[in-house]
């Protein structure tokens, strides 16, 4: 249809998620009809976004700065933590502005058909961060699928003994996890009806 470099563009955007061939065809065609305006400041900020954000070293966070906006908020609780699967549930939180404390981004869940362990899970840097004190509560806000119920069991186990208070969100989480698919609504009763793990 197009020269060598259309169709690479193209492909490279139907790559995106939410973007197939056909939607990738028009983002790129638009583009290129406004080329100063549209395409050039994408790919600026493509690029600098690329070289500074980079995960939080102490939750796991996307930020340019670490540790992240939200571990360095002063007006945060930090005696809450809240444990995720992926930065997209943290941006669903925080989007829905219903949780006032930090977060923890586990990077996934344990399976056992996924060859995943507590090795490949961002779990050794959670266990500093309750040795080092002054958090009460770890919300555990993993998906309601098997995976995840296994998950927040194994962390349960293990952060109890620890001597901080451990919950899990309530009803109203979609079974197959995904906070991010989650209305505000939705969310913030999960976070309230959250119950002793
Ligand atoms: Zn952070």
């Amino acid at each position: 249809m197009g020269g060598p470099e259309i169709e690479r563009l193209i492909g490279l955007l139907a790559k995106l998620p939410g973007l197939g061939p056909r939607s990738a065809r028009r983002a790129a065609l638009k583009m290129l009809q406004q080329p100063e305006t549209r395409m050039l400041p994408l790919a600026a900020a493509m690029v600098e976004a690329a070289r500074a954000v980079k995960p939080c070293g102490r939750c796991g966070n996307l930020d340019s700065h670490d540790p992240c906006f939200i571990c360095t908020d002063p007006h945060r609780d930090r005696t809450i933590v809240c444990v995720v699967e992926t930065v997209g549930d943290l941006w669903a939180l925080e989007r829905a502005s219903v949780h006032r404390g930090l977060y923890h981004v586990l990077g996934g869940t344990l399976s056992a058909l996924g060859g995943i362990g507590p090795q490949d899970l961002n779990f050794s840097a959670l266990t500093a961060r309750v040795a080092e004190g002054g958090i009460d509560e770890i919300i555990l806000a993993l998906g309601a699928t098997v995976d995840g119920a296994t998950t927040m069991h194994w962390l349960s186990e293990r952060l109890k003994p620890l001597g901080v208070s451990v919950t899990r969100v309530g009803q109203g989480m979609p079974i197959g996890g995904a906070l991010e698919v989650l209305d505000d609504g939705t969310l913030a009763a999960a976070l309230r009806s959250r119950r002793p793990s």
